[in-house]
């Protein structure tokens, strides 16, 4: 069987520039700003699974908040946060991975659902596929390695709102945190989102100003239609000595699957049943965060036989 992904090779070729994270501060430093412009990370997702018109807007803010939420809360440039959003509506569940070194990756449970424009607003309607009735939980590695993960429950399925709740309850971070995709003919065109982490100490002046500036921006996918991703950090941090880091950090799409650990994966079936994918004319194995399709061959599933005759599960 040919993979609907073939032809949709080579992901880099979305014709959007790459994605890349921004860092810097403001309010004498007590004001931690992280911002994505994640747009081609976005489309790729959407290319690779499929994804409907408000599925790719939840998947693809579940993407900008993994990394923005990488950046934060990892210790390590290569530290990662797993991000699980299970509502109750059409879409089913979300996952996104971040690395603090820009690569993410994720999938949803449905990629295929879809709901009509809000009537009440105009929107995508986000939360009513996510559904406002769940959980968000949040999986990342403590200092001595060990997994920690927190969880609250959902406030609107919109995610960025379902994001700060869980910073400001599960990790004690007050933040303020906006994510947007704006799709245009079928595709996406800009897709971003901005952290602001307010660390104690803060002065009531600043917490005040940001506010404001958040305030009076309106929606961030009108910002990122409008301004470069520095000029969004600007406008949030209007009046309050921005400081950008010089060093942008690139961000990507990419999963951390490969042939080979597709390959192993078959030796959890027993040597009858591989026998039977070898007489079928090999296996296909299929990586649910990225979807890519690996067509395993039947000389790859007899050599796998011979090189680890002990790992049958
Ligand atoms: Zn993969």
């Amino acid at each position: 069987m040919t993979s609907p992904l073939e032809t949709a090779h080579p992901f880099a070729a979305t014709g959007l520039p790459a994605s890349f994270i921004l860092r810097g501060t403001a309010g004498e430093g007590l004001l931690r700003l992280v911002a994505v412009d994640s747009s081609a990370v976005v489309e790729e997702a959407r290319l690779r699974h499929q994804l409907s018109k408000t599925a790719t807007a939840a998947l693809g803010r579940s993407l900008s908040a993994a990394l923005l939420l990488a950046v934060v809360l990892g210790k390590k440039p290569d530290s990662r946060v797993t991000l699980r959003i299970q509502g109750d509506g059409p879409l089913g569940w979300i996952v996104a991975e971040g690395s603090a070194d820009g690569r993410v990756r994720g999938y949803v449970r449905e990629p295929g659902a879809d709901l009509p424009i809000r009537a009440s607003d105009g929107k995508l309607d986000v939360g009513g596929l996510v559904g406002n009735e769940g959980e968000l939980a949040l999986t990342r590695l403590l200092d001595n390695g060990d997994p920690y993960t927190g969880s609250v429950p959902l406030v609107s399925g919109e995610i960025a709102e379902d994001v700060a709740a869980y910073l400001a309850a599960s990790e004690q971070i007050a933040s303020a945190v906006l994510l947007g995709v704006y799709e245009e003919g079928g595709r996406v065109a800009r897709s971003g989102g901005l952290l602001v982490q307010v660390m104690p100490g803060a002065s009531e002046d600043a917490l005040a100003q940001v506010e404001a500036n958040i305030r009076a921006m309106g929606t961030i996918t009108d910002n990122l239609r409008q301004h470069t991703l520095l000029e969004v950090m600007e406008r949030a941090a209007e009046g309050l000595h921005l400081q950008v880091a010089a060093q942008a950090q690139s961000a990507r799409f990419q999963c951390r699957c490969s042939r080979e650990k597709a390959k192993s994966s078959l030796l959890y079936f027993g040597s009858s049943e591989r026998q039977e994918m070898m007489d079928d004319g090999g296996q296909e194995v299929v990586c649910h965060w990225c979807n890519e399709h690996y067509q395993i061959t039947p000389g790859e599933i007899a050599a796998l036989d011979q090189d680890q005759p002990r790992a049958q599960a």
